[in-house]
């Protein structure tokens, strides 16, 4: 071998070593969860039963959490009113003004159709869609905001339902099956959940579980009312021995909104998980390097719903950087090799090497 080839080999053998160790100390990934939690929980309601605002707010609040609340359009005055589904008897449900409250505290307002009906599948798609939006539009009109998330009454949903309910408008859909969702749901207007039948089913033990299980998944919770212990409602609903209540007492509530604390998982609306997911798998980050300074593009070709911030979790072996995100700037000491990073779709990270 000449002296000249000897040469050229010994630099491409260390461009290689440099190449593959910058590969390893530099890494930016969108991590499954917000913040890198290991679940996701939504806490969602059906009904708009007074109740919900009266006993279940104050415990959320008192949690941090935030929850999507679905209502009736058909059911909804603007003060709190009495009404009821066939068969049943009269149940207080939240008015306008309610609903506003609960919404401008951050909670999630959903459709859970304009009456209290399920969605009849042998309608042509479009007749489906035009019945779904009815109810999407006088939330419109009502709260000032985009509805995105419909809770399907009855829980009745096919693939044919989820397709007329993305024609209506709506982003993310609930049905029932007792089940969580996969980190990578299979339809996202068809997402399962897990329903809290009374006091008692789940039992705490079993709602420990419930939880314990989530892991890696996005659990959605949903509930009915909070009737408490020997009011009207629970006296004839014992009357009739009605085993699915629906209902479970304050108290227990509480406890499980404890239980759920403890956990340390990402606990959101439905939209704002859903957000997450969808731009989670449509952005493609492009990093590149160049002296001192890291580049991270959030490529996204979603449109302007997705607002969203998706965390960035980025290793890189600088101690002390200056980070910019749009245009607020920031400095941290990366002590643990990486760091977490908050970032809207079709942003630009720069990170720069500190002295
Ligand atoms: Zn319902």
């Amino acid at each position: 071998m000449s002296k000249k080839n000897y040469f050229f080999l010994i630099f491409l053998f260390f461009s290689v070593l440099v190449v593959a160790q910058s590969k390893s100390k530099f890494k930016a990934v969108i991590t499954t969860w917000k913040d890198d939690k290991p679940a996701a929980v939504s806490i969602t309601f059906d009904d708009a039963s007074y109740t919900q605002y009266e006993y279940a707010y104050p415990v959320l609040s008192k949690y941090h959490f935030n929850a999507t609340f679905s209502l009736v359009g058909e059911w909804t005055k603007e003060q709190a009113s009495y009404s009821a589904e066939a068969g049943m008897f009269e149940i207080k449900k939240m008015g306008w003004q309610q609903i506003r409250q609960l919404q401008k505290a951050g909670n999630e307002i959903a459709s859970h159709g304009y009456r209290h009906q399920r969605y009849n599948r042998r309608l042509p798609l479009d007749t489906l869609a035009a019945q779904m939006k009815r109810n999407k539009t006088l939330i419109e009109q009502h709260t000032g905001a985009t509805c995105y998330t419909i809770h399907y009454p009855y829980s009745f949903a096919n693939e044919k339902t989820a397709r007329a309910a993305r024609i209506a408008g709506f982003r993310f859909g609930r049905t029932g099956g007792s089940s969580y969702n996969k980190a990578v749901p299979d339809n996202i207007l068809l997402l399962k959940s897990k329903a809290v039948l009374s006091d008692s089913v789940p039992n705490l033990a079993e709602f420990e579980k419930w939880l314990e299980n989530a892991h890696g998944k996005w659990l959605i919770l949903m509930y009915h009312h909070l009737f408490p212990k020997g009011s009207k409602e629970m006296r004839i609903l014992e009357y009739h021995k009605v085993r699915n209540t629906y209902s479970l007492y304050p108290a227990t509530f509480d406890k499980q909104m404890q239980m759920l604390a403890q956990k340390n998982y990402w606990v959101a609306p439905v939209m704002q998980i859903g957000k997450y997911i969808v731009e989670r798998e449509a952005v493609k980050l492009k990093t590149h390097r160049c002296f001192g300074r890291y580049v991270i593009k959030l490529q996204s070709k979603l449109d302007k719903i997705y607002d969203e911030p998706l965390t960035i979790r980025v290793k890189l072996p600088w101690k002390k950087i200056k980070v910019k995100i749009g245009e607020t700037e920031k400095i941290y000491s990366n002590t643990n090799g990486e760091i977490l990073l908050d970032a809207l779709p079709g942003s630009k990270i720069v990170i720069k090497k500190k002295m």
